[in-house]
Parts: C-alpha cells; sequence; structure tokens
C-alpha cells in the first residue's frame, strides 16, 4: 500500500529504540505486527549510539546500525532513523522524542514502543515523567517479564492508561497502552552468548546479518 502524507500525519509514527546489539527477529516481528495490526503506517527504528544504562559495548555504533539497515531492508514500512548515531553522546529518549515532537508538529501522534523489560526501568529514564508529553508509550509484553509495575510506574501508568489502540491514534500524546504481539524469547544478549559459544545463530535473526556478524568476527569473546 501507498503511504500518503495525510495517512501518516492521521495515525502517526511509531518509534522503537534500542541497542540493537545485534537487531534480531524479536525486535521486527514486533516492528511487523504493530504495522499490520494497528494500521500505523510508518515505524521508525532508532539504534542508539551510547546507552545509557548499559556497560560499555564491543560492538560499534556503525556496526550496530548497519545491521538494522540490511534487516529493515526487507519491508519498506520499516525506516531507520540515524539521529542518536550522529548525536553520539549518551542517548537519551527524551531528547530524542522533543526533537521529533519539533519535527513532525503538534498534532501528530507518535507512539514510542518499549518491551515489559524496558517499561518496567522508566523511572531510571532521564526526565522520566515527560516522555508522555512528547509521545504515548505502547508496552509490548516480553516472554520471561511479568507485568509486575513498582508503584510508583504503576499510578503513572493507571492515570494514562488507554483501553484500546485508537486512543494512542486520537491524540498526539499522553496515553499508555500494554498489549501482546507474537511472543519470542529472542534477546541480542542470547545472541552475543551463542556467538562467544561458537554455536549457531541461524534463525534468531534475519540471515544478511547473520552473515554480516560472522563476516566481521562479531561477538567472538564473550
Ligand atoms: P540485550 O539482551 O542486549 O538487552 P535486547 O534483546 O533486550 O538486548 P534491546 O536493543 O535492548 O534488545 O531492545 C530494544 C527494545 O526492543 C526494548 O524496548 C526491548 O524491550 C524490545 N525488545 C527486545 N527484544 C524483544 C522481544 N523478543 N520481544 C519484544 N520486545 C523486545
Ligand atoms: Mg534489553
Amino acid at each position: 500500500p501507498v503511504t500518503t502524507e495525510l495517512d501518516v500525519k492521521h495515525k502517526g509514527i511509531v518509534v522503537m529504540g534500542g541497542t540493537f546489539n545485534p537487531i534480531h527477529h524479536g525486535h521486527l516481528r514486533t516492528a511487523v505486527d504493530i504495522l499490520d495490526r494497528f494500521a500505523f503506517n510508518e515505524l521508525r527504528l532508532i539504534p542508539c549510539f551510547q546507552p545509557v544504562h548499559k556497560d560499555a559495548l564491543q560492538v560499534k555504533p556503525f556496526e550496530r546500525l548497519h545491521m538494522v539497515e540490511l534487516a529493515c531492508r526487507a519491508d519498506p514500512r520499516l525506516k531507520v532513523d540515524r539521529r542518536e548515531i550522529e548525536r553520539q553522546g549518551p542517548s537519551y529518549t527524551i531528547d530524542t522524542l522533543a526533537e521529533l515532537r519539533q519535527e513532525v508538529g503538534q498534532t501528530t501522534p507518535i507512539v514510542l514502543t518499549v518491551g515489559m523489560d524496558s517499561f518496567l526501568s522508566l523511572t531510571t529514564w532521564k526526565r522520566w515523567a515527560e516522555l508522555v508529553q512528547f509521545a504515548h508509550i505502547l508496552v509490548v509484553s516480553r516472554p520471561g517479564w511479568e507485568p509486575e509495575l513498582p508503584s510508583k510506574l504503576e499510578d503513572f501508568y493507571e492515570k494514562r492508561r488507554a483501553n484500546d489502540v485508537t486512543e494512542l491514534q486520537s491524540a498526539p500524546s499522553g496515553k499508555i497502552w500494554q498489549t501482546s504481539l507474537t511472543p519470542l524469547a529472542i534477546s541480542s544478549s542470547m545472541i552475543r552468548k551463542l556467538c562467544a559459544q561458537q554455536q549457531s545463530i541461524a534463525y534468531l535473526l534475519p540471515e544478511n546479518v547473520r552473515e554480516f556478524i560472522l563476516d566481521h568476527q562479531l561477538y567472538q569473546k564473550g
């Protein structure tokens, strides 16, 4: 289907931030599910330059970015947004959302997608309570992570809880909606570990990404 500017303005854009070290089918299937089921027409994957809550990474930003680009070739609705890589320094989601809000104007819905594991740590993010001034939050369940919110987050969520995805499409920001998509128990850490143990990573991530990892001998050391 052809995406018009009007559609994008109307239904809004979805953003998925991540370290993508490396990108895998858990990220990608989530992205495609969101596009197919909820009629958003654009989803931007935003690889971070420097994750704020993780130790120094052995894989360079440009390699992670390149793997995201390889993965997104399979679906034209998946866009790669390089702003965090280009901005450098620690990548704060609040800065990214503020920039995006400037670009799309005040009325277009922006939906930040996070897995349940990320959502549970939301209160440790920079200016976390202000995130919903710029965007909605779509929380996707993740195998192994129970939706047991710390009380501060529970209150925050209850005040903004949406009952349906359409609430995210009828306002520019401010709602939080939890849903469950194709459950895939895949993580980047699991892939890195398999590589370090010289085991196969086939079928966990796109084949062109797997080839890039093998060609460049990424994640060989644990
Ligand atoms: P790591 O194991 O290194 O932490 P990861 O697999 O969690 O990596 P990230 O880049 O940290 O991947 O995740 C980016 C975003 O995608 C986060 O919001 C995370 O919750 C979400 N996500 C990652 N894997 C899945 C999955 N299998 N299902 C649903 N959401 C996922
Ligand atoms: Mg993670």
